[in-house]
């Protein structure tokens, strides 16, 4: 369970993330939706702690990750992070992508690893792609290899940012159809996105973001059907 509490984030006297409030339960798929600069990216950031927040709470299964004592380490190995450019080693192979940070980090032995790595392949639809370089893929086979090397460590949580923002349009529904498997296996995910039909299928939450605070939350047909602040209707009406 993640819980977010009043959470604050400055860039200097930029004031990017202004009082955030959330919470997501075990199994529950938040979809994270706002207008550009609004601090969608930002947020997630904080959760992975790829940021330090200015002020408030990030508490992951009872862990306040804010704290400077916490092992970062050890809360990033629980948060897999899937972002709009994959960032796959180019100089290694898929199979040896995805191995890569169990293995450096003594989660599991090479041989387990790769067999691990082979089963995760299978469900995202790359089977035969082990032994590939990430050059000789498309862009929605990097992504769902890039979804694969989050899922080798394990986590308790993804976090999606645009996953499928920099795709071509024929190759986000692959995507898309990896992501909902993981959902309905029950995994806890929250994901930056424009589709608004994903959001629609598979959110249990939709929150908008709007400069930097949280305007809005409700379950999709709340959210699509029924928004009740202005900012929220302006944004739905130009991105459906
Ligand atoms: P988009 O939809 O375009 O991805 P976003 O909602 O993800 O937007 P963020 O990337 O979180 O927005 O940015 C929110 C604000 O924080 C912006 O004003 C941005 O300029 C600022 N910002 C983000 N990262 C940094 C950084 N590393 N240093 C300084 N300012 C930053
Ligand atoms: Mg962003």
């Amino acid at each position: 369970k993640v819980n977010v509490k009043d959470l604050n984030k400055n860039y200097g006297d930029n004031h990017v993330l202004k009082g955030i409030n959330f919470s997501v339960e075990n199994g529950e798929v938040v979809v994270v939706i706002g207008p550009s600069g609004s601090g969608k990216s930002t947020l997630l950031r904080c959760l992975n702690k790829l940021e330090d927040p200015t002020s408030g709470s990030i508490e992951i299964d009872g862990v306040d990750i804010s704290q400077p004592k916490v092992d970062i380490d050890k809360a990033r190995e629980n948060i897999g992070m899937v972002f709009q450019h994959f960032n796959l080693f180019n100089n290694l192979t898929v199979g040896e992508n995805i191995t890569l940070a169990p293995v450096q980090l003594g989660k599991e032995t090479t041989e387990k690893a790769q067999g691990q790595a082979k089963k995760l392949l299978e469900t995202v639809g790359l089977t035969d792609k082990y032994s590939a370089m990430p050059a000789s893929l498309s862009g929605g086979q990097k992504q769902r290899v890039a979804i694969a090397r989050a899922l080798a460590m394990n986590p308790d949580i993804m976090l999606f940012d645009e996953p499928t923002s920099a795709l071509d349009p024929e190759m986000v529904g692959d995507v898309l159809a990896v992501m909902k498997t993981l959902a309905k296996e029950g995994m806890t995910m929250v994901v930056v996105t424009h589709e608004m039909g994903f959001a629609k299928e598979v959110a249990d939450q939709v929150v908008f973001m709007d400069d930097g605070k949280v305007t809005e939350k409700g379950t999709p047909q709340q959210i699509f059907e029924n928004p009740t602040n202005e900012r929220t209707k302006a944004f739905l009406e130009k991105v459906i």
